[in-house]
């Protein structure tokens, strides 16, 4: 729920709105940040006093399932971050997208969305939504042509995810939301990637915006979150959702997220510094067949994302010149970046799509989706450019 705004964040910088958002001064005992409220009820002095607050005649919690003062503070930085009316967290990104989802499409409905969607939605769609009569139709991502085309014919909702995951593809995000508009359906975008650093989608015209907070919002890869924004009457809906089939976030966890918050903007500017400096570099590598960044001039989205985005991302990927042994052999190598399948930390993470972003799929499945076996996936921390350049310079020695 939006909080009163006294210091008129809403018009201010990222950075600022970062560290003060939600954090309405005086806080519970006079605590300089937010403290973290680890009660599951909350307890009244008197009857009239509960049933007030039950009934929202007055400020106050019930039950940490319906919220939260610290999930309240994490849910109005985001809120604020994005320009949205309204905001809900979840206990994790998946939680975010599929309540989401759920929460508006019934039987006969029909959604819109790309073939390079984040592997756990795009098993959603292609698992979960059809046996529960949903025509789901994932179009080319990098074919705006066609997306419009299969807008036109008509849906509830329409999913964007941009950059896609792991090869970077972009979509069109004004013309696809524009598309939605036109036919009443909502829009839905993933700003995971992106952030609300780089990538403004309520701005363009996104009815919706969702984060795994697990990644960049929260930045230390030591809390799992998720977390909608958005048109209010739409935010309340899913809010509706979550509180009472359970996905809420829990107030530790929302304490670890806003406290990385509060450095968002500089971890990704820096972050996208590197990814950059990165991609350039290894565009010119010998061991390297192919680079996948959107800031790069070559990138087949490229001039979609310098429209939309204000940096490309912490987030690059790039094909190895040999077998899968040699990928294998790099990634065992590297002394900068953990093996691990997560990104968006403020430690360097390298992977590989059959182990993070596409372990539920097949060889073929992956091969289908323009996969390369031999595809690496990193992402930037906040580590200097030069020694992780170095470090993996060391590393593709061993290719
Ligand atoms: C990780 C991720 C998700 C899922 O979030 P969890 O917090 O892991 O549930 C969704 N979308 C994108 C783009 C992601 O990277």
């Amino acid at each position: 729920m939006p909080s009163a705004d006294s210091k008129g964040l809403a018009t201010k910088h990222a950075s600022t709105i970062a560290a003060w958002g939600g954090e309405e001064t005086p806080l519970a005992f006079g605590a300089a940040q937010v403290p973290i409220v680890q009660s599951a009820p909350f307890a009244y002095a008197d009857v009239d006093g509960w049933l007030a607050a039950a009934q929202g005649r007055s400020e106050g919690h019930i039950y940490s399932r319906n919220t939260n003062p610290t999930v309240g503070v994490f849910e109005e930085k985001v809120r604020l971050l994005e320009g949205a009316e309204d905001a809900t967290a979840f206990a994790s990104g998946m939680a975010a997208i599929s309540n989401t989802l759920f929460t508006f499409l019934r039987p006969g409905n029909r959604i819109v969305s790309t073939t390079d969607t984040y592997g756990g939605t795009s098993k959603i769609f292609l698992d979960f939504l059809p046996p529960m009569g949903i025509v789901v139709d994932l179009v080319d991502t990098e074919d705006a042509d066609a997306l419009e085309q299969s807008i036109r014919k008509g849906a509830r909702i329409v999913y964007l995810e941009t950059p896609s995951n792991p090869t970077l593809k972009l979509v069109d995000l004004r013309r696809a939301i524009a598309a939605a508009k036109a036919i009443g359906a909502i829009s839905v975008v993933d700003n995971t990637f992106a952030t609300p650093i780089n990538q403004h989608p309520i701005q363009l015209g996104a009815d919706l915006v969702l984060h795994s907070a697990t990644k960049f919002l929260g930045g230390h890869d030591d809390a799992m979150g998720g977390v909608l924004a958005g048109r209010r009457e739409l935010v309340r809906q899913v809010y509706h959702y979550r509180e009472i089939t359970g996905a809420s976030l829990g107030a530790f966890a929302a304490y670890l997220l806003l406290r990385g918050l509060k450095t968002l903007d500089l971890r990704v500017r820096r972050q996208s510094e590197t990814a950059l400096a990165m991609a350039r570099h290894l565009l010119a590598h010998p061991k390297v067949d192919a680079v996948f960044y959107p800031g790069l001039e070559s990138h087949a989205g490229h001039a979609i994302a310098a429209s939309q985005m204000s940096g490309f991302g912490g987030v690059l990927s790039f094909a190895i010149k040999g077998d899968f042994e040699a990928v294998k052999r790099c990634l065992n190598a590297t002394k900068l970046a953990h093996r691990a399948a997560s990104l968006g930390s403020v430690n360097t993470l390298i992977g590989i799509p059959g182990t993070t972003s596409h372990v539920e799929c097949t060889p073929e499945e992956r091969a289908r989706l323009g996969i390369p076996e031999t595809l690496v996936r990193y992402s930037c921390g906040i580590e200097a450019f030069e020694d992780l350049r170095d470090d993996l310079d060391m590393a593709l020695q061993h290719v």
